[in-house]
């Protein structure tokens, strides 16, 4: 059986770090990487392919630094051309970004099967790219893998049943098979000064990058709250040229590069609190017990904010130093079992293999 694995952003490289170790265990499933190049610098890329032993791309697409619409049109182009060659069985696509749906729109115009992983997710925000990716990958998808209950609720919402060409799984989420695999390997990053108590911090997300008054207003907020707490902040190359354009403040916060993810799990058990807009920070804060506040106006991730694990509170400076206050020491119970146990990745390449 061959698969045509479709990655391209960093948080790409760890989910399919988790499911290519799965499918290294089966002689039988030759496996075919494209890096589309969404992410290319060192540290937001190289350094996920070495530290986490994902096999070496076949592909290097190289398309990156574009819009949204030049990016995913060069990138349909040139996976049509490795579907073509390949002639996989699957086509395989991670999560919500650009390469996710250029990736399950080449595959699906040629007739080759697609699977979803990260299937069903919905912020009901249209303005959001990811949202959009998400919303259409999921529509053209054969197989679906819903990492939550409420993903598949979602697609049984969209009228996903009635598809008879989509199945939809629950499979749990291959981000706790990462953060479970990975967390004896944490590393600590070099040079940072604080290194126990900080607030864990990272603003990437482009509803709040992309609008000065929501930037400035987070980045006042933090800097304020780093006088009493300290901030780690590993931070975007996006919002470093923003910042520096803004000319924003940032003198209080401990700001360094982005980090690998075997850093990243080391701050994540240092930490004592999470405030982010990533995705995945929410849940990975989840998996190593930190309680997380998170700087959106919604999430996909409903059911940590139902079970008291994350507060939404959007850019708003008032309502982040409240929610600040209430989470520091919050005492939380994390042995509630939201994401799978760390079995996505099994369910994932079983499925895969028993669906030919
Ligand atoms: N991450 C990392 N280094 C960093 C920032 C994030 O390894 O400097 C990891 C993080 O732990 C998570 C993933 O990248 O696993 C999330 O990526 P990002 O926040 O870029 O995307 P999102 O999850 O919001 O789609």
């Amino acid at each position: 059986m061959k698969i045509v694995t479709v990655i391209g952003a960093r948080p790409q490289f760890i989910k399919a770090a988790a499911v290519s170790r799965e499918i290294n265990k089966y002689s039988d499933i030759e496996e075919i990487i494209v890096h589309t190049g969404q992410h290319f610098d060192s540290n937001m890329s190289d350094i996920f392919f070495k530290e986490l032993h994902i096999p070496k791309p076949d592909y290097n697409l190289d398309i990156n630094g574009l819009s949204h619409g030049a990016m995913t049109g060069q990138m349909l182009e040139k996976i049509e051309e490795v579907l073509q060659k390949e002639k996989p069985d699957w086509t395989l696509v991670y999560g919500d970004t650009n390469s996710t749906i250029a990736g399950a729109l080449s595959a699906s115009k040629l007739h080759i099967k697609t699977a979803h992983v990260e299937a069903g997710l919905r912020s009901f925000n249209m303005k959001m790219p990811e949202e959009i990716n998400r919303i259409l990958t999921d529509r053209i998808s054969n197989l679906l893998f819903c990492p939550t209950d409420q993903a598949v609720e979602n697609l049984k919402n969209e009228g996903f049943e009635n598809f008879d060409f989509a199945k939809v799984i629950k499979s749990g989420d291959v981000m706790q098979d990462a953060a479970m695999f990975y967390e004896n390997l944490a590393k600590e990053p070099e040079g940072i000064k604080n290194k126990k108590n900080f607030i864990l911090s990272t603003i990437h997300r482009a509803e709040n990058t992309d609008d000065p008054k929501r930037i400035t207003e987070i980045f006042k907020t933090l800097n304020e709250i780093a006088k009493e707490t300290p901030i780690i902040l590993p931070l975007h190359p996006r919002t470093k040229k923003i910042l520096k354009n803004l000319n924003i403040d940032t003198s209080n916060i401990e700001i360094i590069d982005p980090v690998g993810y075997l850093q990243m799990v080391w701050l994540l058990k240092n930490a004592s609190l999470v405030m982010t807009d990533s995705g995945g920070l929410q849940k990975e804060a989840f998996f190593f017990k930190k309680p997380c506040i998170t700087l959106r106006d919604e999430t996909e991730w409903v059911e940590l904010v139902e079970n008291g694990f994350n507060k939404i509170v959007g850019a708003n400076g008032e309502k982040i130093k409240e929610a600040y206050k209430e989470m520091k020491n919050k005492k939380l119970d994390f042995s509630k079992d939201l994401y799978g146990g760390g079995e996505a990745s099994k369910k994932i390449v079983k499925e895969l293999r028993g669906a030919l």
